[in-house]
């Protein structure tokens, strides 16, 4: 039995997903552990292009068991919304291949809205939400102010907790905000549409994982976003609502006893960032559209232009040690093929001395990045399969990588197909 977790080291957006769908061939079971439909995961596989934003990407995998976990923000609308979306494409959805835990906490209408409120107010000192009410949502569970899904079993019990949640929930809308409070009419229809139609899909999704283990079924975990959007780790304030580290897997997940075997983190062979924050390595101008447009790099929920720069060994070093990365997965080694010479961020400078180590958040902003350029291979990449396959500057890029941030790069992707993808033997 193998139990794996498959993480972003850096800002998000490294993707996750399409090595999610690559490697649940091997697994019996994937669940996602943490955050909520404010990210999205794009798979591309021969059912089509999805961008998955709650659902766990094993989804397209016969014989596979999804699982949404207790450490999820479970919108049930937007969640509804995308299982209706896959359906509509074939794939067949049923509580047998898709199990959500009566321990995730629901993300309420308010908790939308509250996000869409508060960016309103703070203007131009916005964090960059993407208003899909996750910091209202996690703000409500630490403070018991919202309900469990296993909740949604019993509509007179719902409405009973309902009143209370209600009544402090307009205290916010109407007192801070002066905005239309909530009727029990209202979240009634809410529930009709969207709660009563994942109802049949929550289950005691603990019992379950403690039987599958015993049975020696593989696990895999996979997260949302990155290291560096880590409540705890990440470049707060600018960062997510939950823990996407690898150490949160068993506790989102629902079970807080499993040591996973394989840490797999995500990195993109150059940088992104979606949002406000600080970004060391930015570029900027034509080399940045360049790089962008060569990318596609545009939010998968939002369409928003992603911020592009260089690979930032510093920031992915950091991502690293707090993944407690085994071994790496490098992708989109493919869209740097244009380059002639390929940037790197090898260190920064705060406050006119060199560093390699990440620093406090708060003092980002004043970290310029070292950069060294490597050369370039300027051809396609994309049919490469094996490592003997790709160009002499492609391999010193990728072992250069390997060394600066101290952890083995063992898959390689050259495509965002399922099988664009080099297995090194490490
Ligand atoms: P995630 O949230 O970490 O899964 O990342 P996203 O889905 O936002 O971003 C990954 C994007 O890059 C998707 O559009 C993928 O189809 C695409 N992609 C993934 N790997 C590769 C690759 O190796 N090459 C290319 N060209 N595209 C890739």
């Amino acid at each position: 039995m193998s139990n794996c977790v498959i993480v972003g080291i850096n800002w998000g957006d490294e993707g996750k997903g399409r090595m999610v769908d690559l490697l649940t061939e091997d697994y019996d079971i994937v669940i996602r552990y943490q955050g909520g439909g404010n990210a999205g995961h794009t798979v591309v596989n021969e059912k089509g292009r999805f961008a998955l934003h709650l659902l766990p990407s094993g989804i397209f995998r016969e014989g596979v068991v999804n699982i949404l976990g207790n450490g999820v923000a479970l919108d049930p609308e937007n969640l509804w919304a995308e299982m209706s979306e896959v359906m509509s494409k074939g794939i067949s959805l049923t509580p047998g291949n898709l199990k959500i835990s009566e321990r995730a906490s629901l993300l309420m209408p308010w908790h939308r809205k509250l996000d869409e409120l508060e960016e309103a107010r703070l203007a131009d000192r916005k964090y960059g939400s993407t208003k899909q009410g996750i910091a209202p949502f996690y703000a409500d569970k630490y403070r018991k102010k919202t309900v469990l899904a296993g909740e949604l079993r019993d509509r007179g019990r719902f409405f009973d907790r309902l009143e209370e949640l209600l009544e402090w929930n307009n205290l916010i809308l109407t007192g801070v905000y002066g905005a239309k409070p909530y009727t029990k009419d209202d979240i009634g229809k809410w529930f009709d549409s969207f709660c009563s139609k994942i109802a049949p899909f929550v289950c005691d999704t603990g019992g379950f994982l403690e039987n599958a283990r015993s049975e020696g079924k593989s696990i895999l975990m996979e997260a949302q976003l990155g290291a560096l959007r880590d409540i705890d780790f990440g470049i707060y304030p600018y960062t997510t609502s939950s823990n996407t580290t690898a150490a949160y897997a068993p506790i989102g997940s629902g079970l807080p006893s499993l040591r996973p075997d394989e840490v797999i983190g995500v990195v993109k062979a150059y940088s992104t960032c979606v949002g406000e924050g600080p970004f060391v390595c930015e570029m900027s101008g034509e080399e940045a559209s360049a790089l962008r447009e060569a990318g596609a790099e545009y939010g998968a929920k939002t369409g928003r232009p992603r911020r592009v720069g260089p690979i930032d060994t510093v920031a992915t070093g950091y991502g690293v040690g707090v993944q407690g990365a085994t071994c790496l997965a490098l992708t989109k080694l493919d869209v740097l093929s244009y380059m002639k010479s390929i940037p790197v961020c090898s260190a920064y400078t705060v406050n006119g001395r060199k560093t390699g180590r990440f620093p406090f958040p708060a003092d980002l902003g004043g970290a310029l990045p070292v950069i060294e350029e490597l050369p370039g291979w300027n051809c396609d990449i994309t049919g490469a399969r094996y490592w003997e396959e790709l160009p002499q500057e492609a391999k010193r890029y990728v072992e250069f990588i390997e060394k600066a941030v101290g952890c083995p790069i063992k898959y390689v992707s050259v495509g965002p197909e399922r099988d664009s993808i080099i297995i090194r033997d490490l």
